[in-house]
């Protein structure tokens, strides 16, 4: 999946510094006490500046990777917390202070002062320091993680160790069990360790979050939704199952395949589908299989961008002039010259960069950017087109306070541009030259769908699973010495998936997952795919579309792109119910809309599937 650091996190986290100077050791110089709507103007005004010298150091570290814009930046994110950490106790006392009735939008900002960071730090020093360091040895092992194979090569070298990107384009590219099962295993083996660091991690955490007044970690993450944490819960279970029917039938469909290739031996009927062979070490996205195994019509060939990109010489710049062009399309403003003249569009001949696509807000008003090295494929056109829906995002919240530049909820931030790119239809690639005259064919279409499906539908459940996990883990409902047991009883439950090689509790396979080192929350990645269709939905109906959802493209509709900005324009002022029923006319989340942009396919696997024994025990 596409992780961008867009992420709250990033810029929350990012913010720092220019207040190192006020405030003292703590608890000798108690800050003077402020009306609570003074406090909260105070620190829209702070993070203003924290903001900007945060990115500035982010971004400098991750387009010039050298030890000192590395120790730059690791500086302004210590100090980041520091300020975080002190702001939000400070958040507390004025909640706490019930002689005072606070206005709607203090409260609000009060309350995501305090979410600010998705690991917060308890107040002992030693503790503080204690957990960061433990996060950022969590962040290393993923990031050095290597899984070296024994033996060695043609030449009588020892073999070499591969990294994930390595061991991704095995699981990605091979059809061999055995090589597949050696690259799934060696991968899983780095997070070992990391099994007794995590756990620390938790408690820690947790008494941090405790200190703020949530129960635990996972508490203050769910408190983010703007309902009662266990509706939340009950809510994402009934979005869930309203897709699940769905899921179900891709999976039977893929098992079915998948035995033609490996044998019932290795895949048995009625029961999880090994989770190595499915084209991404997580199974959490399924594309990969597409051309070679889960293809429906392997004739009614559906033409991708690529061919004409790369005849047509489209560059970087060009690439991203016609995502622009989408969104100016539908009456949103031009990109500001700061864009051009200050994004990374490809990568620098001679330097080390972070490649991983990222969008930018780097102060709040017009420098927004986006970092990407962008090559002549449809994938990136996608990606590039996904990223200014951030930048968008941005550029239309810029004139709330800080506090609010966000998305109404964290899903959200991720569906904005995958909303658009529902709208590149094959249809929009053509009218802009980047697919020729295709005959549409009822084949042509189940490709079609069935392409989008192991990318959408596939990473439902893995999107839902892993919080799930984790909130156990926070909880302490899931017990340290369950970790790996309670992992897998969820990703067989949901995926139905089951681990290559028999696993024990030395195992920690979280871990090989980026997610959990990282400790980001990933719920807002299943809400977003969720979100993202209704979204879609909402702007096809404001264009006066009728017809199939799946082949609506709101390409040129100013009444469309209207809604969208009074949306966008929000950021998280207010409840996202509303912000929601601004768009959608409903104030709660629905899969009704996904459900029925897979309408062809949901029929076509139905048909497929007659007979089959689906599902798993
Ligand atoms: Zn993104």
């Amino acid at each position: 999946m596409k992780t961008t650091l867009y992420l709250r996190g990033a810029a929350a986290l990012a913010v720092v510094g220019a207040l190192s100077s006020c405030g003292g050791p703590k608890g000798t110089t108690p800050p003077p006490k402020l009306e609570a709507a003074a406090f909260i103007k105070q620190v829209n005004t702070d993070l203003v500046e924290l903001a900007k010298e945060g990115n500035a150091a982010g971004w400098t570290q991750q387009t010039y990777i050298t030890a000192d814009t590395q120790y730059l930046n690791a500086k302004t994110t210590d100090r980041a917390l520091e300020y975080f950490s002190r702001t939000a106790a400070e958040a507390r006392k004025y909640e706490n202070d019930k002689s005072v009735q606070l206005d709607p939008s203090t409260q609000r900002s009060l309350l995501l002062i305090k979410l600010g960071v998705s690991a917060p730090a308890p107040s002992d020093p030693a503790k503080r320091s204690e957990l960061a360091t433990l996060g950022a040895e969590l962040d290393a092992m993923y990031g050095e993680g290597k899984y070296c194979p024994p033996g060695t090569n043609k030449d009588g070298k020892k073999t070499d160790c591969k990294n994930i990107d390595e061991l991704g384009d095995t699981i990605a590219t091979s059809r061999n069990y055995d090589e597949l099962t050696e690259a799934w295993a060696g991968w899983h083996s780095i997070a070992k360790p990391m099994r007794p660091k995590y756990q620390r991690f938790v408690e820690l955490a947790n008494e941090g979050a405790k200190e703020l007044g949530f129960d635990d970690v996972g508490v203050l993450w769910r408190a983010r939704y703007d309902m009662p944490v266990a509706d939340f819960e009950k809510e994402a279970d009934r979005l869930y199952s309203q897709v699940k029917p769905l899921y179900e039938g891709l999976h039977c469909y893929a098992r079915k395949r998948l035995q033609a290739r490996y044998g019932k031996d290795k895949v048995p009927d009625g029961k999880p589908i090994p989770a190595h062979l499915l084209g991404n070490m997580w199974a959490q996205q399924w594309n990969r299989v597409y051309d070679d195994l889960l293809k429906p019509y392997p004739a009614a060939s559906i033409e991708s961008a690529d061919r004409l990109l790369q005849k047509n010489k489209w560059d970087a710049v060009k690439m991203t002039k016609s995502a622009e062009n989408f969104y100016t399309s539908i009456g949103f403003p031009a990109l500001p010259q700061k864009f051009w003249d200050r994004s990374m569009l490809t990568r620098p001949r001679d330097r080390e960069v972070v490649c991983h696509a990222s969008a930018w807000d780097m102060d709040n008003t017009d420098d927004v950017r986006i970092k990407m090295c962008i090559k002549p494929i449809e994938e990136d056109l996608f990606t590039v087109y996904h990223e200014l829906g951030h930048v968008y995002y941005y550029l239309w919240y810029k004139d709330q306070p800080m506090l609010f530049q966000d998305g109404a909820h964290d899903g959200f931030h991720e569906a904005i541009g995958d909303a658009i790119n529902l709208s590149v239809t094959p249809a929009y690639l053509r009218k802009i030259g980047l697919v020729g005259d295709v005959v549409p064919s009822k084949e042509a279409v189940i490709n079609q769908q069935m392409k989008m499906a192991l990318d959408k539908i596939a990473f439902l459940p893995f999107g839902k699973l892993i919080d799930q996990w984790r909130w156990g883990v926070f909880s302490g409902k899931i017990k340290p010495e369950d970790y790996n047991k309670a992992w897998w009883e969820l990703r067989e439950k949901y995926q139905g998936v089951s681990p290559p090689v028999a696993r024990t509790e030395e195992d920690f396979d979280p871990g090989a997952k980026y997610h959990i080192p990282g400790n980001t929350p990933y719920t807002r990645y299943f809400l977003s795919f969720i979100l993202q269709f209704q979204f879609h939905k909402a702007l096809c109906d404001a264009a006066g579309y009728q017809g199939p959802l799946n082949e609506c493209s709101i390409f040129g509709s100013t009444e469309a792109g209207k809604k969208y900005g009074a949306m966008l324009a929000q950021g998280s002022s207010r409840p996202w119910q509303d912000t929601l029923q601004q768009l959608t006319g409903t104030r709660e989340m629905d899969g009704s809309a996904i459900i029925d942009y897979f309408k062809p396919l949901e029929g076509w696997l139905e048909e497929q599937n007659k007979g089959q024994d689906c599902g798993w025990d």
